[in-house]
């Protein structure tokens, strides 16, 4: 068994690439903003302010976030239902950019997230699975691109599930959450010292999934495909 862990900026094209390796080397993709986004989602529901630490603790004993997957797929349950793209829309990833700063949130996914990686080999996205969750990982990549690189990809993929928006609200937005997760006091979202650095600006997804295997991933762990 192996743990790859990918950290880096939102946009940086992380859970696309993650999800493509994990598919060629047949080993389960593990996407934890999915989490965040999941109790951000809950906290909107239930009106509570996502900054105020009290307020948000206080509901984390009514809920349950599970990790499931359907078909080789990952889908995350809040209190048994899957929320599907519901987690994914601008407002959610501020929610949960602002609960992830809050270190009861953390601590409460924290054995989620190690419990998948203790029961088969995974490929981790997140923005500190270097660091805190997989320490111990056998490879580390912090994977970033330029922020007008990262803002177009993420406004195309709002775009194409319908969301309405430009790239420029898009770029604002992530400055705010890569400033949140990168300055925030636990956890912050910063590269593990022993991580291997990957600007993939402008790359094709297949051009950047096919260097980071065979530049990164192979070498580290001394397979070939
Ligand atoms: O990766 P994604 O954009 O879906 O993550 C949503 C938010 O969840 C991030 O902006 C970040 O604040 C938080 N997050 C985190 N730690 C992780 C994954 C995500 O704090 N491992």
């Amino acid at each position: 068994m192996f743990q790859i862990a990918i950290d880096g900026p939102s946009g940086a094209g992380k859970s696309t690439i993650a999800k493509a390796i994990a598919a060629k080397l047949g080993i389960t993709y593990v996407d934890t903003g999915a989490l965040y986004r999941t109790v951000g989602y809950d906290v909107r529901e239930k009106g509570a302010d996502p900054k105020d630490g009290p307020a948000v603790t206080a509901l984390l004993p009514e809920i349950r976030v599970d990790l499931d997957y359907v078909d080789g797929t990952q889908v995350v349950l809040l209190n048994g239902e899957n929320l599907g793209d519901r987690i994914r829309t601008p407002e959610i990833s501020m929610y949960a950019s602002a609960v992830s700063a809050i270190p009861e949130v953390r601590a409460f996914l924290l054995d989620t997230q190690r419990d998948i990686a203790k029961k088969r080999s995974v490929i981790m996205d997140g923005r500190d699975i270097g660091t805190v969750i997989l320490p111990d990982a056998d490879v580390k990549i912090f994977l970033t691109a330029s922020d007008e690189c990262r803002a177009t990809r993420r406004y195309e993929e709002l775009k194409a599930k319908g969301i309405e928006t430009s790239v420029e609200e898009v770029l604002a937005d992530m400055r705010e959450r890569d400033h949140n997760d990168s300055t925030r006091a636990v956890a912050p979202a910063i590269a593990a010292p022993d991580a291997i650095h990957f600007d993939n600006s402008w790359m094709k997804p297949d051009e950047c999934t096919a260097a980071v295997l065979s530049k990164i991933i192979l070498p580290k762990l001394g397979l070939t495909l």
